[in-house]
């Protein structure tokens, strides 16, 4: 299969995805609870009304409405019989909005996680997983997306099983962990050994999306930018803020002015292809659009230049970004009585980039 997101890569020096299609579809009346994959069929329009306002905002590529799309996922709404239908729905509403608005938008088949924990910890196995992932990728694939879009996964087990049934197809692959859990993801993993996943795998592209905020996220894609190739492609798609709790439900309070600062240090940590995740709007595009357009690529961003644009970041991703000053902290407090020893963050190989 041939490459569409490569070949716009080729000419442009960065690419911009688009933004929260969940937050999208709640503020046009999606119920909490609800299977979002069931509007496909159901109210293709919204969904189609979603992608037209990212792509009206400048973005070059669209995720289909799919992310809870394997069968694990929407048995959870007795419709995991209809993984074909909903997934190859999802690719045919994202292809015909992207073509009412632009001829070379990239449309990329979004899967996220089953929900269950994989084998050795959980009751699914990985070829059971994968060949749940391998069913979604081909329906995607047949509803004519360009690439698949593995996100939000926070155990290399799942991943390994969604990129074995992705490969089956021959799309090409693009990954992103969740590293919303002190630099981690929720399962442990860092971006370091994404990167290592990623060189391994020989998948397109790896990267870092939703979780905990914009500074949280750049700053795991500048330490996986630091473990990584030269020429990786690397993914940034940040919540568009913190997430808080209001009156019930979940809102994103980053601003534009914010999610343009957090696109340019996304350049700058090392991302090519960088949009939103989490209550990113069509309004919070178009300003990271014009960000990127006026930036010039600066040096990868320290944890205090993150920290003055984007908001404060873990004691465990500032570790991951200057293993040095995390190991000097370390004997400094021990020195100064008690502490954790300076085992806990030893200085870390790093690759001279750029
Ligand atoms: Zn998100």
């Amino acid at each position: 299969m041939s490459n569409a997101l490569a070949d716009l890569l080729a000419r442009r020096p960065w690419l911009l995805a688009d933004g929260g299609m969940g937050s999208g579809l709640f503020e046009r009346g999606l119920e909490s609870g609800y299977a979002p994959e069931l509007w496909n069929v159901e109210h293709p329009d919204r969904i189609a009304d979603v992608h037209r306002s990212f792509a009206l905002a400048g973005a070059d590529i669209l995720l289909t409405n799919s992310f809870g799309g394997t069968r694990h996922r929407l048995k959870l709404h007795q419709a995991d019989g209809r993984v074909a239908e909903l997934n190859e729905a999802a690719a045919q509403v994202a292809r015909a909005a992207a073509a009412s608005v632009r001829a070379d938008i990239i449309i990329a088949g979004s899967m996220g996680p089953t929900g269950e924990i994989l084998e050795p910890l959980g009751p699914l196995s990985i070829d059971e997983a994968a060949a749940a992932f391998a069913e979604q990728a081909q329906a995607l694939v047949r509803g004519g997306v360009d690439a698949l879009w593995i996100e939000t996964l926070s155990s290399v087990e799942e991943l390994e099983a969604a990129i074995q049934g992705a490969k089956t197809t021959g799309a090409p692959i693009v990954t992103t962990f969740s590293f919303d859990t002190n630099g981690r993801t929720m399962m442990g993993i860092t971006p370091a050994q994404l990167a290592e996943l990623h060189r391994r795998t020989h998948i397109y592209a790896c990267g870092s999306n939703c979780g905990t905020g914009a500074a949280e996220l750049v700053a795991s894609v500048a330490s996986l930018c630091a473990a990584s190739d030269a020429d990786a492609i690397l993914v940034a798609k940040a919540n568009c803020g913190i997430p808080r709790y209001v009156d019930g439900a979940i809102r994103f309070d980053g601003t534009p002015e914010l999610m343009a600062d957090y696109a340019r240090l996304a350049l700058d940590a090392g991302a090519r292809i960088i949009g939103g995740c989490c209550g990113t709007t069509g309004a919070h595009l178009r300003a990271m659009r014009a960000a990127l357009e006026t930036h010039v690529r600066g040096a990868r961003p320290t944890a205090a230049t993150i920290e003055s644009l984007l908001g404060p970041i873990t004691a465990g991703a500032r570790a991951q970004l200057d293993p040095e000053g995390a190991r000097l902290a370390a004997i400094a407090l021990a020195e100064a009585g008690g502490g954790p020893t300076a085992r806990a963050a030893s200085p870390r190989a790093r690759r001279a980039r750029q």
